[in-house]
């Protein structure tokens, strides 16, 4: 049984933990923080990351902490619909989609890890600087958070530091730094009366000037009976720093949405009332040739720093998790199984960053905006043709690895709120 050191405490490292374990491994964890905190706001998890709480036991918890997606719906820069699809088993999928807070869900993995593996199988305040292998194994040099320094050794070593990973930086070092996009994100929470009856995920705007994703994350929020709201606007903006924390004015961007007017939300209000307002710049990681070097794997946003758009970030690496450990029980060599690992996976992953990077289906707002010459339409099907907009989601739900059920078979599958009136709008 290897004897495996995973660094990092987000939401990749604490999964892969829990995978292994189940397996009957049991690997020690090093993260750089002294104490895990409930940072960050809304994440999206799309069906075949609900089916892996489910296959760790955690379906239940992670239900009761999180919001159901029903319904998807696009608006131009006016309030007028694009598009609509729905989210989960209502599109005929097993599992359900779900939104939930990304801090909340990380200190649930957390407790978990700590119930199942035991209170040492974490180590806070550890921040490693760098690796050195032989051929029997690792050497970790850590830098500790009360000044002092150790070295810990282990047969291999799972690299799950996140977006601005040292690990990555020592394996690839002649690897292209990250660079802006041109896009900076405003990531924030508001508490409110449930939207659309509080399971719909709205994605507003036109990319050539400002686009906004809203989405419910917690219901009955700390006994609140409201709804805490996340939501993201992307502009085109200045470069800052790629911190997940960095506290932002939302004052700059409420102009942005003057002409955007929906009948059961006002916008410019949910911004205005934000609990809490973050900046993020959209930062290209540029795929990587290889995601292990010997006894030393990457995994997660380390080896795969996606746009946080399209709800993969958790969701990938959930999935790295599964399919590193299923290498694992395979091969006694672990380096044998990082390189499987990196076949099976790299690929499919770097697909789904680049597609990201193009706006994924959130393309369909551009598409809109440009044949409109950015003005109201009198007609959508005459400016994005139902089927044009199918094909478009379709594609995108096969690449991130959940085919759209019944597509092979003809069936249409997104459609217009207005013909349908599957849903009660309510104010
Ligand atoms: C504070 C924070 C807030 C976030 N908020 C959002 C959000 O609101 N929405 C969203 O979509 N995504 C968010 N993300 C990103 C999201 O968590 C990831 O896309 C996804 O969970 C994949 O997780 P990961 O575990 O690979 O990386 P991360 O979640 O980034 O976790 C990496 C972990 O490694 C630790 N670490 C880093 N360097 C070292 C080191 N040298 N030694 C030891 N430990 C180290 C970090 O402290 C962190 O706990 C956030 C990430 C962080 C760190």
């Amino acid at each position: 049984m290897h004897d495996i050191a995973i660094i990092g405490a987000g939401p990749g490292g604490l999964v892969t933990a829990l995978r292994l374990h189940q397996q009957g491994f049991r690997p020690t964890i090093y993260e750089a923080v002294a104490e895990l905190k409930p940072l960050g706001v809304g994440v999206d998890i799309k069906t075949v990351g609900t089916k892996e709480f489910e296959e760790l036991g955690l379906l239940e918890q992670f239900r009761a902490m999180s919001v159901e997606a029903v319904d998807s719906i696009f608006y131009n820069h006016f309030g007028q619909e694009i598009y609509a699809e729905k989210c989960g088993v209502h599109m005929g999928y097993l599992h359900e989609q779900r939104f939930v807070h990304r801090g909340l869900l990380q200190m649930m993995l957390y407790r978990t890890v700590l119930e199942r593996l035991g209170d040492d199988a974490v180590v806070l305040g550890a921040r490693v600087v760098r690796y050195a292998q032989d051929a029997e194994g690792v050497t970790l040099d850590i830098e500790n958070r009360d000044g002092g320094a150790q070295q810990v050794r282990h047969e291999a070593v799972i690299a799950a530091d996140g977006i601005k990973s040292a690990v990555r930086r020592q394996m690839h070092p002649n690897q292209a730094e990250p660079e802006f996009s041109g896009i900076t994100m405003w990531r924030g929470t508001t508490l409110r009366e449930p939207i659309r009856g509080g399971h719909t995920i709205l994605h507003l705007g036109d990319p050539r000037i400002s686009t906004m994703i809203i989405y419910p994350i917690a219901q009955n929020f700390e006994d609140s009976g409201l709804d805490l709201i996340n939501w993201v606007v992307e502009t085109n903006g200045e470069e800052t720093v790629e911190d997940w924390n960095a506290v932002a004015d939302p004052e700059e961007i409420i102009p942005a949405f003057d002409t955007l007017k929906l009948p059961f939300l006002d916008v410019q209000q949910l911004i205005q009332d934000a609990r809490e307002v973050y900046l993020f710049p959209l930062t290209r990681h540029f795929p990587l040739d290889t995601w292990v070097d010997g006894r030393v794997v990457l995994l997660g946003d380390a080896a795969h720093a996606m746009y946080p758009r399209g709800g993969n970030g958790i969701t990938q690496a959930m999935l790295d998790a599964r399919v590193l450990t299923e290498k694992l029980i395979e091969h006694g060599d672990p380096a044998t199984a990082f390189v499987e690992f990196d076949a099976a996976r790299r690929e499919i992953v770097n697909r789904i960053t680049d597609n990201m990077r193009g706006e994924g289906y959130e393309v369909i707002r551009r598409m809109v905006a440009e044949r409109t010459d950015g003005k109201p339409f009198d007609d959508i099907e005459t400016v994005l043709p139902l089927a044009e907009a199918d094909e478009i989601f379709s594609r995108y739900h096969a690449l991130v690895g959940a085919p759209r059920p019944g597509h092979d078979a003809g069936e249409a599958t997104g459609f217009r709120t207005w013909l349908e009136n599957s849903e009660e709008v309510t104010a």
